[in-house]
């Protein structure tokens, strides 16, 4: 008896030593599991980051000369309608990017709102104009309704707000195959400082069945009809349910299948406030210069960036410094005493950051405005670099506009119609010149529109040899053709070609 009692005590006791082994091996293993987990979880935001990182590059120039060539007021209408295609595509995959990226900060409940002041009527509009082309290339309906007392500006997170109506819209569109798409935008009431908007996007397409609208704001979830799941991520509304959330509001959904859908939230927008002084002219505006060349540096590691900020100031009549790194740009400003800088923030060497740094500890250097970009998907970029010292932030793929309004009001440069200052051109090549006979004029146009410089320079020369009267004419264009300047050339030419 007690030698099985010794015995039972025994075998408890190596069960016990058995256990706590494999207690520990199990811990030991459960943390190996957790550190992978971690590793891999690391391993998929720097993974996701790069690759934002990596498609947003090219976008922007795609997107940036998208937009620079549609400044070109010799576009074509045809040309101009097909860089908006390209500009509202290019925008459209960005979003997607944006959306991928966006999950992953979800999951971390990372999402910052950046609320800015903008223009309601030209954010919808451009919204609008973006599903429209979808839906016409499906050939369904797509039908708008504003309420005319929406305000004038609204402030929120324009990108937010964007990102939840083309999610909204966008699945509109892709599963309606016959009939309309409807936006509808109504003033629920209006406040001095404050407005109850709602929003409501409905379709007359396949519908959600009863049994999968209960999940249908669930990542990941795509209900039904098999077919359609290729084109989606299932993502989209998991996102936009939590971004309205964030902006305050609740994205709700009715559906009858075989019918339609019906999704609408509500938001209260503060601060909007009318601001008649402050309208802006309207149509296509430019900054006036005035003659001077301001310069400006750009430091970015991608030349085909530079390159886009470059090919936008330049026909302004900016003048252009450039630098791959931070510790080049600081011999250039030293050098060249530029009087601004647009600096991107991740480059290899010293980065961005460092370099912003570098520039407000000089004395010397410290007002000299500095525009930070950056095309990565850390909202803390945009904190980080003000903290650093820029003046301002832009996030890449830049919008020339923005852009362009940045450096007007950092340097003092007023904003001018380019109706207007065409107008003053026309003015000043004053009408005492004589000018050669209209063919003459139409013959030189067109040698400066395919860019064959060199004929028209002896043409120039004959032209002068022939009549001296129009000598101040020649010289004018000499001067222009020396610099290269074919733009100019075309753009006085075009007006002597009105006279
Ligand atoms: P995605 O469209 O990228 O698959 P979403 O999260 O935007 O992801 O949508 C999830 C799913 O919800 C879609 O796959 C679709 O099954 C369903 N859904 C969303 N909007 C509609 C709609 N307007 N009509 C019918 N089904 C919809």
């Amino acid at each position: 008896m007690i030698t099985s009692l010794r015995d039972a005590y025994e075998q408890l006791r190596q069960h016990q030593e058995h256990l706590e082994e494999m207690v520990a091996k199990r811990t030991e293993e459960l943390f190996i599991a957790k550190n992978d987990a971690e590793i891999a979880n690391q391993a998929k935001s720097t993974f996701l980051t790069t690759m934002s990182h990596e498609l947003r590059t090219p976008l922007n120039s795609i997107l940036g000369y998208a937009q620079i060539v549609q400044r070109d007021p010799y576009t074509t209408r045809q040309q101009a309608a097909g860089l908006r295609t390209i500009e509202a595509s290019g925008k459209h995959l960005l979003a997607l990017i944006n959306d991928v990226l966006d999950l992953s900060k979800i999951e971390a409940s990372a999402v910052e709102l950046y609320p800015t002041k903008f223009h309601f009527p030209a954010f919808l509009r451009d919204v609008g104009e973006i599903v429209q082309v979808r839906a016409e290339s499906k050939g369904i309906e797509f039908a708008v309704s504003f309420s005319d007392d929406l305000p004038e500006y609204v402030h929120t997170d324009e990108r937010r707000l964007r990102q939840i109506l083309l999610n909204l819209l966008g699945n509109a569109v892709k599963f309606t195959e016959r009939g309309k798409v409807g936006l509808k935008v109504e003033t629920q009431y209006l406040q001095a400082s404050a407005c109850h908007l709602q929003f409501e996007v409905t379709d007359t397409g396949i519908g959600i069945s009863p049994d999968e609208i209960g999940k249908i704001f669930d990542p990941f979830i795509q209900v039904g009809h098999q077919q359609l799941h290729a084109a989606g991520t299932g993502l989209g509304l998991a996102i936009s349910h939590n971004l309205v959330g964030l902006l305050g509001g609740d994205l709700r959904v009715e559906s009858s299948p075989g019918e339609g859908s019906r999704f609408w939230f509500e938001v209260t927008l503060a601060g909007v406030e009318y601001e008649p002084e402050d309208e802006k002219p309207t149509g296509q505006r430019t900054l006036l210069l005035n003659g001077r060349h301001p310069k400006i540096l750009i430091v970015d590691d991608h030349p085909e960036n530079r390159a886009v900020f470059r090919d936008l100031l330049v026909p302004l009549g900016f003048s252009i410094l450039e630098a791959e790194s931070g510790s080049i740009g600081l011999t250039q400003i030293n050098e060249n005493h530029p009087a601004a800088v647009i600096t991107d923030l991740v480059m290899p060497g010293m980065d961005g950051f460092d370099f912003i740094r570098a520039i407000k500890r000089e004395s010397a250097l410290n007002n000299i405005p500095i525009i930070a970009t950056s095309a990565s998907i850390y909202a803390d970029d945009h904190k980080q670099s003000l903290q650093a010292g820029a003046d301002a932030f832009l996030p890449k793929p830049v919008d020339a506009n923005n852009l362009l309004e940045l450096l007007g009001e950092l340097l003092e440069i007023p904003w001018r119609s380019i109706a207007d200052v065409e107008l003053e051109i026309k003015t000043a090549t004053s009408n005492a010149l004589e000018l050669p006979a209209q063919e003459v004029i139409a013959d030189l146009l067109n040698l400066a529109t395919i860019g064959d410089i060199e004929t028209l320079r002896e043409k120039l020369i004959n032209l002068q040899n022939e009549n001296d009267r129009v000598k101040s004419f020649v010289k004018q264009i000499q001067e222009l053709a020396q610099g290269f300047q074919q733009e100019k050339i075309i753009q006085v030419l075009t007006l002597y070609q009105k006279k």
